[in-house]
């Protein structure tokens, strides 16, 4: 049986794992190594699961990926969202599964060239589903889009689902797991066999394998253990805009200009919205990341330009109406992230250095823990960690990241 609790102070406790993370990166990892019968302790700093990055996240997934490594944790990962009952063998979960797709869109014509690329890489890399749609159809289909709107890919299958009930869906159905809530990582101490305790502020934890998922805090708890990874964390906001103004489409898509990096989608009561700014620089990891009071406005013009119903919305909206928050993606060498054990240390595994963490969390666990369990072996792992000291690696072109 698993446990979430606020553990009291001890001497010493074992585990044949240690995940440090409790967002729900970590809380997947977990789960797939109980089911390989492991029995583990996941650490938490803060008082719920999934609270930080996770809870910052706009909660969507998608298949269309351009890197093959990206994609072949992307696809099982929807498979997994699809069948969630089955995977975590709950009956009473609802992960709010909302399938209305992706849509990039462009209306500079050198760029359709590109999507005609992308649909032919998703093609290759056995990715169903995403079709080019151009000019009438495009409009018919999404009546919402402004004239300038020349052509998009759309696959139906992506969407946007529950992180809180996703990730309390792996810890319920994790078997036997304990999660230590309230409990901070504070050292890591090794022997002349690697890993051998991980020291808490509760107390210590014996074990010989630990699991990096501290998502922003990644690249501390690495040199904790003595390995210095390259991370990059970089503040990203969100918009939450409440409003049940008419003209809000509530069946469109989650919805990307491809020319200013701006995306919008429908949400509960509302719509999110928001931008990836691409010269934003790098932050230090921070559970307090302030934000801009002024980037719901940027948000909403840049989103104005291809749907252009957000201006009529805007002249309506008042302060009161906006809410804001932010948390970070952690970026690697090739904006992929790093899964599985670093040859630096013996027993530190990682799963860390997302932008995108949310959509292959179902997959990345299970890969950790069939590296763990030998059903893998890592050589055969394309975001091993060892890419970026043999100059194995290259950054894709994957759409908005
Ligand atoms: C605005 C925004 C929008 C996003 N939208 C999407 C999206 O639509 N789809 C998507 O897939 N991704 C999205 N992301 C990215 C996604 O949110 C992250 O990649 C994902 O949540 C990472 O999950 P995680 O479990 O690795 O990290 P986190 O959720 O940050 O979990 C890490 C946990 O580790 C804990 N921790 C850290 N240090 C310690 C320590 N010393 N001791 C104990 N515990 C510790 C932290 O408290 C935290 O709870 C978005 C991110 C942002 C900011």
């Amino acid at each position: 049986m698993s446990e979430i609790m606020i553990p009291q102070n001890f001497t010493s406790k074992t585990a044949d794992v240690v995940v440090i993370g409790g967002g729900i990166v970590g809380t997947s990892t977990a789960f797939w190594l109980s089911r390989e019968g492991l029995k583990v302790i996941l650490v938490e700093k803060r008082d719920g699961l999934s609270s930080l990055t996770t809870a910052a996240s706009a909660e969507c997934f998608r298949t269309q990926f351009t890197e093959k490594s990206m994609a072949d944790l992307a696809l099982p990962s929807v498979e997994m969202f699809e069948n969630f009952r089955d995977v975590v063998e709950l009956t009473d979960i609802d992960i709010h599964l909302c399938q209305k797709g992706y849509l990039f869109v462009t209306d500079d014509q050198a760029q359709v060239g590109d999507l005609e690329k992308a649909i032919q890489t998703y093609q290759a890399l056995g990715i169903p589903g995403t079709e080019l749609i151009v000019g009438e159809d495009l409009h018919d289909r999404f009546p919402f889009l402004g004239p300038k709107a020349l052509a998009a890919t759309f696959n139906n299958r992506d969407g946007w689902l529950s992180t809180h009930e996703t990730t309390y869906g792996f810890a319920k159905g994790a078997k036997n797991v304990a999660f230590f809530m309230k409990t901070s990582v504070t050292g890591i101490h090794k022997d002349n066999q690697g890993i051998c305790t991980v020291e808490t502020d509760k107390g210590l934890i014996s074990t010989r394998l630990i699991v990096n998922c501290a998502g922003p805090y990644a690249g501390i708890i690495g040199k904790m253990a003595g390995l210095d990874m390259p991370l990059t964390t970089v503040r990203r906001q969100k918009a939450f805009v409440r409003t049940n103004h008419p003209l809000v489409p509530k069946d469109a898509p989650f919805t990307v200009d491809l020319e200013n990096h701006s995306y919008w989608r429908p949400e509960a009561g509302g719509v999110l919205c928001a931008w990836v700014d691409p010269n934003e620089p790098e932050s230090t990891p921070s559970d307090e990341l302030a934000t801009d009071w002024d980037f719901a406005a940027e948000s909403i013009h840049r989103v104005s330009r291809l749907n252009p119903f957000f201006e009529t919305i805007a002249d309506d909206l008042k302060a009161d109406d906006i809410d804001i928050s932010a948390g970070h993606y952690v970026y690697t060498p090739d904006d992929k992230p790093v899964i599985g054990p670093c040859d630096e240390i013996k027993g530190l595994h990682l799963n860390c250095g997302y932008w995108c963490g949310v959509m292959l969390s179902p997959a990345a666990g299970k890969r950790v823990a069939d590296i763990v369990t030998g059903k893998i072996d890592n050589k055969e792992n394309p975001l091993r960690y060892s890419r970026f000291k043999d100059g194995d690696f290259e950054k894709g072109d994957t759409f908005l990241k």
